[in-house]
């Protein structure tokens, strides 16, 4: 017989804590009494209004519908990054710029073209290896980046396009992936008050203490009245404090910073660019790092990730203030010491660390919510009973560590592809080591030896591989042999068919912020 876990206590009600509150909940309905205690005193991070199309599934999830959660949270949509000056400009061209779009292929798992292209080139041969080839040729009917010449979002983002057509509307819904932006003080709200109306308990007290047993389990929490609070399970949701797997538990982190030397960043709210609103997060390279606009309905979201080797805080507000110009707003800035890597384990004896607490890279792709609601489809696969949990943790911990380590990977690739010298950030970031990981996927990525990601996250694909390696100028050698077999004909008639799409859905959708102002009615 299990001793079934009855009482889960999570401390923190950041996004990580109040989106686990609401997960786990919804997991579990009356089996677990789920409490959550947040201080009134500590700030939530702050940022965190970017996202990845998996949200779409886990809010489905939790019941949450669009036209209630996305006008209370002053959401928008979002088809894609823009990367702008990653690398210097081509000859004749005024800045580099690349997209990474979500494309138009439905959620993972299905990794790769829908059934069309299946019947038509059998499984495993992509069109991102088609415009490999073609590209390898020489064949100027490709465009110069298979996230231009891969789907139609990226055009849509120019124009300012919602992903799908009003609701109601007779149009076709031609079933893009997208993710959203939105307020990060506004989703933490809304999903307190989602799990708070189906039952979550919610306690406003700072904890002052936690009692750890001879075995390195956790027996209780003291809140600051000296009450005590006890659970079957602890979810430490501290942000980068790590108050309990760290702190407590004495957990060591493992730093990534050597890979990656942004380790700061200042954020302000910002007016929006003149024009509509744009569908994608803006990552636009700068002397010392890179700034992020986030699009939503009322404001920008905005920040500077830098390293503090090579600015300081003082200078770097500044930098970010003198960029929006006239469009930052009179607030103080948000400033934010970042701590990059992974916990060496995230699950440790009866508490599990999710959120910043467990790992965090930076905010490039937006993955950290992502990953949270990895960790908690994880936790809920390896759920534990109240004794031996030593194999689920074991697993749950191994897996932490591969999706963390592809993540960053995979950010690494953005940066170290660069040929930018125009400041000693980036000649240092051309120096920097690249994890072995990495060495031996730029080894396959050249001659198109694809696995789409080695981790169980499958987060991004061959197709956002090949969007990143394009844009950045990637030496690809060779497109896999597979594809010489292909009908090229048929794939030719692919590509113009995405070009007719491109222009019928550019017709046909309506502008973001048309479609987000008729979700107010
Ligand atoms: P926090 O928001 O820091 O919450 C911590 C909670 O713990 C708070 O409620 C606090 O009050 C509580 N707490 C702390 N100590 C105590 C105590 N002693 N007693 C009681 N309560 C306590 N992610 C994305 O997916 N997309 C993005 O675009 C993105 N941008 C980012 C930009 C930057 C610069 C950074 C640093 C992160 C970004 N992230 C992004 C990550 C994202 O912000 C976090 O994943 C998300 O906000 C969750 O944070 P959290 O809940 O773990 O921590």
């Amino acid at each position: 017989m299990t001793e079934q876990i009855r009482r889960i206590l999570i401390v923190g009600g950041g996004t990580a804590g109040w989106l686990s509150a609401a997960y786990l909940n919804r997991a579990f309905g009356e089996k677990v009494e789920i409490t959550l205690v947040e201080s009134p005193r500590i700030p939530r991070i702050g940022v965190g209004e970017a996202t990845v199309p998996t949200l779409r599934t886990t809010f489905s999830f939790l019941g949450m519908e669009e036209s209630d959660w996305m006008p209370k949270t002053q959401a928008a949509f979002k088809s894609a990054v823009r990367f702008n000056d990653w690398r210097k400009p081509a000859a004749g061209q005024s800045r580099h710029v690349y997209y990474h779009p979500f494309f138009t292929v439905p959620e993972p798992p299905v990794p790769y073209f829908e059934k069309p292209f299946h019947k038509r080139f059998g499984r495993g041969v992509s069109m991102a290896h088609f415009w490999l080839k073609a590209h390898l040729e020489g064949d100027t009917r490709v465009r110069d980046t298979f996230g231009d010449a891969g789907m139609a979002l990226q055009h849509l983002c120019e124009l300012n396009k919602a992903p799908k057509p009003l609701p109601g509307s007779e149009e076709a819904d031609p079933g893009f992936r997208y993710a959203y932006h939105f307020d990060a003080a506004l989703i933490a709200q809304y999903l307190a008050e989602l799990a708070g109306s189906r039952g979550v308990r919610r306690v406003l007290a700072d904890v002052r203490d936690v009692r750890v047993d001879e075995h390195g389990v956790i027996e209780h929490v003291v809140i600051e009245d000296g009450s005590v609070l006890t659970a079957d399970l602890y979810l430490d949701c501290t942000g980068f404090r790590g108050l309990l797997i760290n702190q407590a538990l004495k957990e060591p982190f493992v730093s990534a910073s050597e890979y990656l030397l942004c380790d700061s960043a200042v954020a302000m709210p910002a007016a929006h660019k003149p024009g509509d609103l744009a569908p994608y997060t803006s990552a636009t390279a700068r002397d010392n790092g890179w700034i992020w606009e986030i699009p939503l309905l009322d404001r920008e979201g905005t920040g500077y990730v830098y390293s503090s080797r090579h600015t300081g805080p003082d200078e770097a507000e500044k930098h970010l203030r003198d960029y929006l110009g006239e469009r930052a707003h009179d607030v103080e800035a948000n400033h934010i010491r970042m701590r990059v890597g992974h916990n060496r384990r995230s699950w440790v004896g009866n508490c599990v660390a999710v959120g910043l607490s467990s790992c965090f890279v930076e905010p490039l792709e937006s993955t950290t919510i992502a990953l949270i609601e990895y960790q908690l489809a994880l936790l809920v696969l390896h759920f534990p009973d109240r004794h031996d949990n030593e194999l689920r943790r074991g697993r749950y911990n191994d897996l932490m560590v591969d999706a963390f380590e592809d993540l960053r990977d995979f950010i690494v690739m953005h940066y170290t592809l660069t040929d930018r010298d125009d400041t000693e950030f980036w000649t240092d970031v051309r120096k920097a080591p690249i994890p072995e990981s990495l060495s031996r996927k730029f080894a396959e990525y050249a001659r198109s030896v694809i696995i789409p990601d080695g981790s169980q996250l499958r987060l991004f694909e061959t197709r956002s591989l090949w969007a990143i390696l394009s844009g950045m100028g990637f030496p690809f050698t060779q497109a896999p042999p597979a594809v010489e077999m292909m009908d090229d004909a048929a794939a030719w008639e692919m590509l113009a068919q995405i070009d007719r799409e491109r222009e019928q859905y550019g017709r046909s959708l309506p502008g973001h912020r048309e479609y987000l102002q008729s979700q107010r009615g």
